[in-house]
């Protein structure tokens, strides 16, 4: 057990709320529970995982100080693994700070952010990964982000990860045995430890490619509204965030600065963003705006490039797709609702997907909702599904995947084996970062840091 000292904390937010609730962890926790709380019946108030009525008392005064319930949990069944105790006093600001006093008084030290799944992690309850499904599920927004951060905890990213490590051993043993007795008639073929390096790349590249689906439900997409000045553009974002946040005139050139929002659609979490249109300036403000889109399309994930149905196709719109050209476009040929004057055929020869709408009447923003989101969900069932939705264990994937490949490449090419187990012990330290096998303190300092205090 890594265990050193006693720690505790307030673990509800700090405030007036009906209830507040103290923890206490480590060696000392059952002393500290025992000369602080006075059960009202005559038991032993710490009978493990049992939740007892009574009072908190200062035992050099004798004052009472809350009615309160307190469980106390013996080692090793407990979130920390730790003997721990909890007490869940009022939810006022004055009898949890007396009470965390007396527990500091007795000898606990106030916990760090994050310092009780830190332990849990150090004890091997949890693995890394696991702990950073409890800041996950703290944080999140969605109930698929909840979803996907309580299929973590459970451990499902873990069990992958362990599966691909186990391939990747196999296949470092194999080519380990071959280098020690090379002159061995050895009943490995280098098939089955190509097989092995194939089935691990199979399982890295799967993971990989679940994080664009990852990235969009945990850190969110931004959606750039993009197209000349009085197509629609502000009317559009005022449908899809279904409230009026951007000013609407009959006036080109009303939209200056960017206007933005946050909405969730089926699980994803979406920035739409609308821009100032794009035509050649009238005045400095306009000119300053026009250059803030320019300077935003490079790193905007989708693109939505309103153009006017009920107009003919003009040199602004051309300026505009040039600018857009390279991105992910959905084209969104607006104003259904008017006589269509716009050629949909040269629209579509720009090679995007097409969706009409009328930001007027509604018409078409169901689909191009749809649209939006099938650009980055899956298709079909989900449930189950491991996702990659942190970005440290993408990048930790990409490094892991690379030593696979280079390690694959040394045995195909004969290149001296030493290589192909270099790249493969290489290619498991970083999958042991996603874990924590192999992670350094400053990175667990980085990890457990992000916590709220209290867990
Ligand atoms: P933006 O300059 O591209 O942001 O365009 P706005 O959203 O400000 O709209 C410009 C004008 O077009 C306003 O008068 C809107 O009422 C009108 N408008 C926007 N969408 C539609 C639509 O789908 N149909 C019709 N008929 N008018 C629309």
């Amino acid at each position: 057990m890594h265990t050193i000292d006693t720690i505790c904390v307030i673990s509800s937010p700090l405030g007036e709320g009906g209830i507040g609730i103290l923890r206490i962890s480590g060696p000392d926790a059952q002393r500290i529970l025992k000369e602080i709380f006075r059960p009202r019946k005559p038991r032993s108030p710490t009978e493990s995982h049992r939740l007892c009525l009574g009072c908190i008392v200062d035992p050099t005064t004798g004052q009472e100080i809350d009615e309160v319930f307190a469980v106390f949990m013996d080692s090793p069944r407990t979130y920390t693994k730790e003997a721990m105790a909890e007490v869940y006093s009022h939810g006022g600001l004055a009898p949890q700070r007396r009470i965390l006093s007396l527990m500091v008084e007795r000898g606990a030290r106030i916990a760090e952010p994050g310092e009780f799944t830190k332990r849990a992690y150090l004890n091997g309850r949890i693995d890394l990964v696991q702990a950073e499904s409890v800041l996950d599920i703290i944080q999140s927004e969605s109930d698929e982000e909840l979803q996907y951060a309580l299929q973590q905890l459970k451990g499902g990213l873990s069990t992958e990860i362990v599966a691909i490590r186990d391939a990747l051993t196999q296949a470092l043993a194999e080519i380990e045995a071959q280098i020690d007795f090379p002159d061995e008639e050895l009943t490995i073929s280098a098939s089955a430890t190509l097989s092995h390096l194939d089935h691990a790349r199979t399982g890295i590249t799967s993971l990989l490619s679940s994080f664009s689906e990852g990235r969009a439900i945990r850190y969110g997409l931004e959606v750039l509204i993009v197209g000349r000045t009085n197509v629609g553009k502000s009317s559009l974002l005022n449908r899809l965030l279904m409230e009026e946040r951007a000013i609407v005139t009959p006036f080109p050139g009303t939209t200056r600065d960017t206007v933005e929002d946050t909405i969730h659609m089926r699980g994803l979490k979406l920035k739409i963003v609308d821009t100032a249109g794009l035509r050649k300036p009238k005045g400095l403000i306009e000119e300053q705006g026009i250059e803030r889109v320019k300077a935003r399309i490079p790193t905007a994930d989708i693109i939505l490039w309103v153009v006017d149905g009920g107009r003919t196709f003009s040199r602004d719109d051309e300026e505009v797709f040039q600018a857009i050209r390279l991105k992910d476009v959905i084209a969104v040929v607006n104003k259904s609702d008017l006589p269509g004057k716009l050629s949909k055929k040269a629209i579509k020869e720009k090679g995007f997907p097409v969706v009409e709408t009328s930001a007027l009447t509604g018409a078409g923003i169901e689909g191009l909702k749809d649209a939006i989101c099938d650009r980055f969900l899956t298709k079909g069932h989900r449930d189950g599904r491991v996702l990659v939705t942190n970005i440290r264990h993408r990048d930790a994937l990409a490094r892991a995947l690379e030593g696979v490949e280079r390690s694959r490449v040394c045995c195909t090419a004969s290149e001296p084996l030493e290589f192909a187990a270099f790249e493969l012990r290489h290619a498991l330290h970083c999958l042991g970062e996603i874990t924590g096998e192999t992670c350094t303190d400053d990175i667990l300092g980085q990890i457990f840091s992000r916590f709220c205090i209290g867990k």
